[in-house]
């Protein structure tokens, strides 16, 4: 593990990498070079993502004008715009939902699926947003670019903007009676990638490494997940020059960011190949000064008991629970292969995700170093264990959490 040429390559790749961009390709071809800097071939695959040219967007309520961001693929409004009742449906509970029919609704924080559904089952006609901090100014902040992603947009199309919290705030003490929404896109499709890489082991069985390596807007990605990206890259090193019981797969997912659009594609283009899979290992946040290791075990609980045990021994401290992690390994364990995610979370105030302020100075080579050590350790250990000691099934309760986290109704039954 060498933790200086890891920071040294984190820094190279830290600069925006948004989900299907030309930037994201730059980085796909600096990891290329990597892999085969050491003789390892990798390629890029090529999956098709959602996209957008916003030509305008505008909230006006009662005369007065908003700065907004127009959702990606939320459509367009009449020229005119799209007015009706201003309604703040908090976080969609019933008794406000019962309220919102044929209004404009303003809700809480991020629109997943959940919120999203429960605007368009109470009958709002479009929706407002926010993000960040109220205390976020104009000029020490990004308003955020958001999009309505594919299983949203497969519910119904509403049309959306997103502002600043702190303009969310002067809205609801506002209170207009009216607001009108107007927004002008194109929508098309562009393409973005996984990096891929294999190393033949000497079993037909094999492990796959996942880090995302695409950022947010505005972002330069750097602890999310630049510093995941490279530490498997050194996992990748590591194994090049000591050949592997199994064999591996690596992926540097692209457009993780978007909805795991990277991993998604890949399991559906790869179905054969799943089956040989033993576990997924997963690095997604690591190196900021101020911070905590968590490891997430997608897996048979016993795992994540000899993954303490593991970490005791070897000098580890770490938190370690049985849960699933809004990251990569979702489409594995969808697909069957139990996974294993480590990461180095920072410290709430002290680094800042999905933002211009996820950058180089919050982080460290010391801090990457701790999370490296342990990804490679864990990685020698069960890539070369003699018989693979993770059983292939993703339990019950882990599979309920995986279906609930993409949207399916849970049977209880
Ligand atoms: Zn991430």
């Amino acid at each position: 593990m060498n933790s200086k040429r890891a920071f040294k390559l984190l820094k190279e790749i830290g600069f925006t990498r948004f989900g299907g961009s030309a930037e994201e390709l730059e980085a796909a071809k600096i990891l290329v070079r990597e892999c085969e800097s050491v003789g390892i071939k990798a390629e890029i695959e090529e999956f098709s993502v959602n996209s957008e040219a916003i030509a305008n967007a505008e909230l006006i309520a009662d005369g007065v004008s908003y700065k907004v961001e127009g959702y990606g693929n939320s459509g367009n409004t009449p020229d005119e715009g799209l007015t009706a009742p201003f309604y703040y449906l908090e976080n969609g509970e019933d008794v406000h939902k019962q309220r919102a029919n044929g209004k404009i609704v303003l809700v809480n924080g991020y629109v997943g699926l959940v919120i999203y559904k429960k605007i368009v089952e109470s009958g709002a006609v479009g929706f407002i947003s926010f993000a960040g901090n109220v205390i976020d100014t104009e000029r020490n902040s990004d308003l955020e670019r958001k999009e309505l992603r594919q299983p949203l947009k497969d519910i119904k199309i509403l049309p959306g903007v997103n502002l600043r919290a702190v303009d969310a705030m002067r809205l609801v003490k506002q209170n207009p009676k009216e607001v009108t929404i107007k927004l002008k896109q194109e929508e098309f499709t562009v393409n973005s990638r996984n990096v891929v890489a294999k190393i033949p082991g000497e079993i037909d069985e094999a492990v796959v490494f996942t880090a995302h390596y695409d950022s947010v807007h505005f972002s330069k990605g750097v602890y999310d997940n630049g510093a995941g990206s490279v530490i498997n890259m050194e996992v990748l090193k590591y194994f090049a020059a000591n050949k592997p019981r199994r064999n591996l797969i690596f992926i540097w997912c692209g457009s993780e960011e978007r909805g795991l659009l990277g991993s998604k594609a890949y399991c559906n283009a790869h179905k054969e190949e799943l089956e040989k899979i033993k576990l997924c290992i997963n690095v997604d946040v690591a190196a900021p000064v101020l911070g905590k290791e968590l490891i997430m075990v997608t897996a048979d609980e016993s795992l994540k008991h000899a993954v303490e045990y593991m970490a005791k021994e070897v000098g580890y401290a770490t938190n370690v629970t049985w849960d699933i992690y809004s990251s990569d390994s979702i489409p594995f364990a969808d697909n069957g292969v139990p996974g294993i995610n480590i990461a180095r979370f920072g410290v709430p105030g002290t680094s800042h995700i999905h933002t211009r302020n996820d950058t180089m100075f919050f982080l460290s080579e010391p801090a990457l170093k701790i999370t490296a050590d342990f990804v490679e350790q864990f990685a020698i250990r069960y890539v070369n264990s003699f018989t693979f000691p993770v059983p292939r099934t993703i339990p019950k309760e882990i599979k309920e959490k995986v279906d609930k986290y993409l949207g399916r109704e849970v049977n209880k039954a």
